[in-house]
């Protein structure tokens, strides 16, 4: 079964995206936790930060690098934001195909409640 990702991805689920080139495609998150809420997805499908191989080195830089010229280019470069990759059942993961979160356009809190 594809991922919802690899749909998206494929053209086959509707996103609205704002990057793409021949390793990653980034999009908005349907539902945003903040004013800048895009997610960095690798075409390959990686099913958790757990499954990245040696080899994925440089892709991983690179949605970095991609996250990077984002927040540039939205304008929250210079305040700040924060990026995220969720793991599994405590790290909260819902969707399994690794993806980097870039939030930002406001104060975003402490990282994670001391609860
Ligand atoms: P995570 O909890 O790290 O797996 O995050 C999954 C993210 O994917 C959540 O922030 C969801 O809001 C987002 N999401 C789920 N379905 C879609 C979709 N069809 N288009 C864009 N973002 C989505």
């Amino acid at each position: 079964m594809p991922t919802l990702f690899e749909k998206i991805i494929a053209g086959e689920l509707p996103a609205t995206v704002l990057y793409r080139d021949s390793r990653v495609i980034a999009f908005l998150d349907i539902k945003p936790a903040a004013p800048v809420h895009i997610l960095i997805v690798p075409h390959k499908p990686i099913a958790t930060a757990n499954d990245i191989g040696d080899e994925d080195e440089s892709l991983i830089g690179h949605m970095f690098i991609v996250a990077r010229d984002l927040a540039l280019a939205q304008g929250i470069a210079e305040n700040g934001y924060r990026l995220i990759i969720n793991c599994n059942a405590h790290g909260g993961q819902e969707v399994y195909h690794l993806h980097l979160h870039l939030l930002g356009g406001r104060p975003l809190g402490p990282m994670v409640s001391r609860a």
